[in-house]
């Protein structure tokens, strides 16, 4: 593993990446830095946010500034203003020990006479939205004729927001002789024109397999009727008490309708979409970073400027249109060395498109079954008895009460009081639970035909092991997030030589 001093990283940066806790370069890193620093060297690379490119093309940007030098010397163009927000950010972190170095970020949606007077002053950095760049280019205050090196960040995402125009008006102003850096987490037709267009002699690289989902990623899918999809979810959100997601809608419309129905339904969630005023957008981002919010119901767009490491699980509401935003919205949780898991409910018509997902990511997806109102219960049972046995008493400011406490439960026995504290929370499920409506899961033709008839053909005796074989039990499962990958690894580190294993 190289340093980032091998990489040739000066002093200055190198001491601020390393208050930042970075040790060593991270593979995109160690390809673009040094790559970068040279001119006239051209990069695609095909990466998605949290494998580190930030830095990849922030560290060659800085080392490549002249600070007595007033005049912009690179632009960085990025989708949305959270993100323009978010590199300004670490840029400025990064230039923490360089002396007169001014970055700043430029943005859509907000007072351009503000950043008018940003630029007055000279930046040799700018961080900006397509549009917004181009309106300042017009006004004469972002002057980008000295510019050496240009980042395009989220590239095939500025396409599908149709900034293409802005893009080529920003490239035919900026000198020929500059580098260029385009990030993408997906390579199409319209990144190819663009790298045909306004790159020279490139060189591509592809951080971990773009086809392949991340490793720490379980998928599971939940078929249900299109009328129980919400009844689906709210089971998924209920059999994990102590989620932290993303629920992915297809459109504004259906992200408010499920965000309205899960706050009415007690739960604490709140909707991102681009409806929602640039304001009300910041405030839920912020309190879902804080984990203030527990649930985010958000459309793909939206959420694009929000990076979190720690989500637990990314929920699919019905499966997206294409196989990308699969990827990219799933590849959002198991960060971080965590596992996570993203789960689709979907309805039978969208099996195919399941089948799709898995032949790009070379993965299976789980047929998962809805967990049960009694497993339910008993999950937030657990949690009702876990928070309780970890309240923190303090015995001091406690003490002052107690003589009433104690007067108000003197007729109560430890088991009634215990009952109560613990329905307090558990009670609304137990009541739910009780009369809760039934889900049942659509059986499609190949599952009739799978359940009756072996592969042969001929009927099969049900749960029998297939000849050759013989059928073991292991009472561990999803829940315990003990999957067919786990058993495999389980078996490869114990039993030694070949092992035929048939259906897990
Ligand atoms: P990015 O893909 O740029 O959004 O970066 C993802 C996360 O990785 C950010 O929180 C960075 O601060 C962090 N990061 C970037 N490079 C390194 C590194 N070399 N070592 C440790 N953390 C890093």
């Amino acid at each position: 593993m190289k340093t980032f001093e091998e990489l040739g990283v000066s002093e200055e940066i190198r001491r601020a990446i390393e208050e930042l806790g970075f040790e060593h370069p991270m593979p995109v890193q160690e390809e673009v830095i040094p790559y970068l620093l040279g001119n006239g060297n051209d990069v695609i690379a095909l990466a998605q946010t949290g494998t580190g490119k930030t830095a990849a093309f922030g560290i060659p940007l800085l080392e490549r500034t002249d600070p007595t030098n007033r005049s912009t010397q690179a632009v960085v163009i990025s989708p949305t203003r959270e993100l323009c927000l978010q590199i300004a950010d670490d840029l400025k972190s990064f230039a923490k020990y360089i002396k007169g170095i001014n970055i700043v970020a430029v943005y859509g949606g907000t007072s351009i006479i503000d950043q008018i007077h940003a630029l007055k002053h000279g930046a040799q950095i700018i961080v900006a939205t397509p549009g917004r760049l181009i309106d300042l280019m017009h006004r004469g205050a972002a002057k980008v004729q000295e510019v050496r090196n240009v980042v395009l960040d989220e590239a095939d995402e500025m396409l599908n927001m149709g900034f293409s125009d802005s893009i080529n008006e920003i490239f035919d102003n900026v000198p020929a002789d500059r580098n260029t850096l385009l990030f993408s987490a997906t390579m199409s037709k319209d990144i190819e024109r663009i790298a045909l267009n306004y790159l020279h002699d490139h060189k591509e690289i592809v951080v971990g397999s773009r086809n392949e989902g991340a490793e720490n990623v379980n998928h599971i899918y939940y078929m249900v009727n299109a009328k129980d999809k919400y009844l689906a979810l709210k089971r998924i959100v209920d059999f994990y008490p102590r989620i932290y997601g993303i629920i992915f809608c297809r459109t504004k419309a259906e992200t408010q309708e499920v965000a309205d129905k899960l706050i009415r339904d007690g739960y604490n969630a709140e909707p991102l979409h681009g409806d929602l005023s640039q304001q009300q957008r910041d405030i839920t981002m912020q309190k879902f970073r804080q984990h203030i919010t527990q649930l985010l119901v958000a459309t793909d767009v939206a959420a694009r400027g929000l990076d979190v490491d720690d989500l637990t699980h990314v929920i699919n509401y019905g499966m997206p249109g294409d196989t990308e935003s699969y990827t990219h919205r799933s590849g959002r949780t198991g960060r971080a060395g965590k596992k996570g898991t993203s789960i689709s409910i979907i309805h039978t018509k969208e099996r195919g498109r399941v089948r799709e997902v898995e032949r790009t990511i070379g993965k299976e997806f789980v047929d998962g079954t809805l967990p049960t109102p009694q497993e339910i219960c008993s999950k937030q049972l657990f949690k009702a008895i876990d928070e309780i046995e970890k309240v923190d008493v303090d015995e001091d400011q406690i003490a002052p009460f107690m003589e009433d406490i104690n007067r108000h439960f003197e007729y109560f026995d430890k088991e009634d009081i215990l009952k109560r504290i613990v329905s307090l929370e558990f009670g609304k499920f137990l009541k739910y639970y009780a009369n809760a409506p039934e889900i049942v899961k659509p059986s499609t033709q190949r599952d009739r035909k799978d359940r009756n008839e072996g592969r042969d053909g001929r009927k099969r005796e049900k749960r029998a092991p297939e000849s050759g074989y013989r059928r073991l039990f292991i009472n561990l499962g999803k829940d315990d997030g003990f999957y067919p990958g786990e058993v495999m690894q389980f078996i490869n580190r114990n039993v030694h030589g070949r092992q035929d294993v048939g259906h897990i």
